[in-house]
């Protein structure tokens, strides 16, 4: 195989109380990329459309993640990258986290699959460090893994796949203001106490029983964020009555995608999904604010491959 076509999956990341420890794949919301074999030794990003981000590989994460599977592969052959942007950077629905992992995907799969997509997670990681400042993986693992991923330890890396209960979908509104990674991370305190430590912990250990029970109730009850969210709303535009309203019509649990200002919503049947996703359009329509909207359901494939040539 000499070039390979991919779709690289959008993620939801934290989903309320697992702050970099849990994300979700996303189905229809994602960047798309084609990455070729060269001759000449190394890794080139060779066109980048739908976005103004860096052509030099060390700049953009898909090429800090190649590098890094690279520095721990013996190939002797280069790599080229196209990139084709639909996911914004900035979003909170992983656009970093995207091309890092579809990078790595991409070259493992030429490269005949020496690392398996659990390893290829801390290459993927290296990119997101170049985003954000930080080696997290809650949303490179769940878009090379698919389903629900949950970081269990970080040192050293031990990532478990969960597959999402089949009914369970994702309505995800984009206020269009851009909100960075390392903003979002800078207003956080360093410490917490324990008691908010208590309620984080259950609630974290209820999504996880409700994932693997099919408990969609218990999903809901568990999507609460004692710790970050009531920190980092204030920065997400008229999030109060965005989530009031979907939880009214009928969402499981909302809370802030990722470091936002995207805002989630988790719920049970595609007709529920749409009729939350209507209502949260709706408030911003309100304040006239202007937004894109997804609704999707759980990717349990995680990164597809769209075609390949030899
Ligand atoms: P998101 O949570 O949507 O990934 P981040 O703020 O974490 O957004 O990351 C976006 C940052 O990463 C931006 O500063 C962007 O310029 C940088 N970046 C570098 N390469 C890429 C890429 N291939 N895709 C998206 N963002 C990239």
């Amino acid at each position: 195989m000499n070039e390979i076509k991919l779709f690289a999956p959008g993620t939801i990341a934290n989903l309320s109380c697992g702050f970099d420890v849990l994300g979700l794949c996303l189905d229809n919301v994602g960047d798309e990329m084609i990455i070729r074999k060269s001759k000449q030794k190394g890794v080139r990003i060779t066109k980048i459309v739908g976005a103004n981000l860096p052509l030099e590989t060390e700049k953009n994460v898909a090429g800090a993640a190649a590098l890094a599977l690279l520095e721990n592969s013996e190939t002797d052959l280069g790599f080229e990258i196209e990139i084709y942007k639909k996911i914004k950077a900035g979003s909170g629905i992983g656009s970093s986290a995207a091309s890092a992992a579809g990078a790595v995907f991409g070259i493992n799969e030429l490269l005949g699959r020496p690392f398996s997509n659990k390893e290829l997670v801390y290459f993927a990681m290296q990119g997101e460090k170049l985003a954000s400042g930080s080696t997290h993986a809650d949303n490179v693992a769940p878009a090379l893994l698919g389903g629900f991923a949950l970081v269990r330890s970080y040192n050293p890396l031990d990532i478990i796949k969960i597959k999402s209960p089949d009914h369970l979908f994702a309505s995800v509104i984009h206020p269009q203001i851009e909100l960075k990674t390392s903003d979002a991370r800078s207003i956080l305190k360093k410490n917490i106490s324990l008691k908010s430590a208590i309620v984080q912990w259950g609630n974290v250990g209820g999504l996880i029983a409700g994932l693997y029970t099919n408990d969609y109730e218990l999903i809901g009850r568990s999507l609460h964020d004692e710790i970050i969210e009531p920190a980092r709303s204030i920065l997400i535009p008229a999030f109060d009555l965005v989530k009031k309203s979907a939880l009214k019509s009928g969402a499981l649990g909302v809370g802030i995608s990722g470091s936002g200002p995207s805002i989630f919503a988790l719920s049970k049947g595609e007709d529920t999904t749409q009729k939350v996703a209507k209502i949260m359009c709706e408030e911003y329509d309100k304040i006239d604010l202007p937004y894109e909207i997804h609704v999707s359901k759980i990717n349990d494939e995680g990164i597809k491959v769209l075609n390949s040539k030899s």
